[in-house]
């Protein structure tokens, strides 16, 4: 089964409008890109911008569209909230799991954490690249960690059976998440040995995050895999993988691509349609089948399912 850990495409069908199953030449996902990607799991970002004024109203705007598309006959998408319900999807249909993109849609009331719950939601990413409410974000660093509030909201989205998202959130926050022992992913972040920019995750962190039993999804964004100067392919993609999978295990590795939330992507993948030669790539470059189909979203799975249907009982 194939798992991608990071998309941006309820933003963009919200600003937009229309559903996924006509084919979508503004987007970068729609059904038939799905299914010829053979994708499972949509891991749909609610994502809210760090300036926009109505985070709440915005965030519930994107759950909407989730529901729409998910009750709509004519679209292939289901909504998602366990593994369960993962094991237990229709071949030919993609599951939809909603997860925030910067907790600013709380604004500072932790009872939406359950109402965000109710709504389907079952993974909490912190920050974006700015400070708010529960911690500061990578490109609003003031090397603090979370606030009272922060740990107060990771603590109770745990209590629910979420995972913690610390893909965006600094240093100090990502280690704070750590210590709190929620099960704790970053669902597209790349490694900084590679790469130095501040969106990738030093070794410092990724051993951190392997120690706390968490996952980490390879992102295709050129900018975050090399610097400008260098063409970037499938090939730049699996150096990452290799990276990440050195210091974190290789069963802690997966595929979050950020994909409509990117403005490019590496040279010969043009979207989930390619899925197959990203694959290919990891097999070319010495990874084992299993292994390589596990990046693809066994990982994912297997993660999610060692915690999260204890966790429901
Ligand atoms: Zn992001």
């Amino acid at each position: 089964m194939r798992a991608d850990l990071h998309v941006d495409t309820l933003w963009r069908l919200e600003e937009k409008g229309g559903g996924l199953t006509p084919d979508r030449d503004d987007l970068q996902i729609d059904a038939n890109r799905c299914r010829e990607g053979k994708v499972s799991l949509l891991c749909t970002a609610v994502f809210t911008e760090d300036n926009r004024a109505d985070p709440w109203e915005h965030c519930c705007r994107l759950l909407d569209v989730k529901d729409r598309l998910s009750k709509d006959p004519e679209e292939d998408f289901r909504s998602i909230t366990s593994p369960t319900d993962l094991q237990d999807l229709e071949l030919g249909t993609t599951g939809m799991l909603a997860t925030i993109e910067n907790a600013r849609c709380l604004e500072g009331d932790i009872s939406r954490l359950e109402q965000l719950h109710e709504r389907g939601v079952r993974i909490l990413g912190v920050t974006w690249n700015g400070a708010n409410e529960l911690g500061q974000g990578v490109l609003d660093d003031h090397h603090q960690g979370l606030t009272d509030f922060g740990q107060a909201a990771v603590k109770r989205a745990a209590e629910l059976g979420w995972a913690i998202d610390v893909s965006h959130l600094n240093r100090e926050g990502i280690i704070d998440v750590c210590q709190t022992g929620a099960p704790v992913l970053a669902t597209h972040s790349n490694a900084r040995a590679l790469h130095e920019h501040p969106r990738n995750l030093s070794d410092e962190l990724l051993k951190l995050l392997a120690q706390s039993n968490g996952l980490v999804g390879v992102n295709i964004f050129p900018p975050f895999l090399a610097p400008s100067s260098e063409a970037v392919t499938l090939d730049t993609v699996v150096n990452h993988v290799f990276h990440l999978m050195e210091i974190v295990g290789k069963d802690r590795v997966g595929l979050g691509t950020d994909l409509d939330g990117i403005s490019k992507t590496p040279l010969g993948f043009r979207d989930h349609r390619d899925l197959d030669l990203f694959e290919s790539a990891l097999r070319k470059n010495g990874l084992d089948e299993e292994s390589a189909a596990n990046v693809l979203g066994g990982n994912f799975n297997k993660w999610w399912s060692s915690w999260s249907d204890c966790q429901n009982l």
